[in-house]
């Protein structure tokens, strides 16, 4: 196995998480002392079970829509090249326990998204790949996401 020197990620032992959960994965100060941090927001249990691209690439356009309403701060939300969750990045100090409570608010509103309704950002001008979108596994993996939260807590063990 190589090691990685700069990557936080491949310092975590990706067989000992137990998916879902809320991770704090990373924090930085600026040289003006602005505090951005970076969380782990797993779907699926890694080596297990990973999105299709069309699903993964739905919740991305409704969670990035949804996700500033419900948090301050936001810099970003991408998904992970594995396909089992995305990177949220925040401006300031903010918890696991409390982006888990306004994640889960986002989620429960992807996951009772209604079938005729556009979703945000779905086109050949405003996306990179409009064809590709799965709004029925987006909602299955946010509900799923809601489910495991409530049964297990947002913790990552
Ligand atoms: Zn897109």
């Amino acid at each position: 196995m190589k090691e990685s020197r700069n990557v936080e990620s491949f310092s975590l032992d990706h067989t000992k998480v137990r998916a879902p959960y809320v991770r704090l994965a990373g924090r930085k100060v600026g040289p003006k002392g602005d505090v951005v941090t970076k969380f782990d927001i797993r779907f699926c249990q890694p080596n297990m079970e990973y999105m299709p691209t069309g699903g993964i690439h739905t919740l991305e356009h409704l969670m990035a829509e949804y996700v500033r309403d419900e948090l301050d701060g936001v810099i970003d939300l991408s998904p992970m090249g594995c396909r089992t969750g995305f990177y949220l990045t925040v401006f300031g100090e903010q918890d696991e326990e409390s982006v888990a409570a306004r994640l889960r608010n986002v989620l429960s509103k992807v996951a009772s998204w209604p079938d005729a309704e556009a979703v945000p950002g779905v086109d050949p001008v405003m996306c990179g790949n409009a064809a590709d979108h799965d709004l029925a596994a987006a909602k299955k993996w946010a509900t799923a996401w809601v489910a495991g939260i409530d049964r297990k807590g947002w913790s990552c063990f």
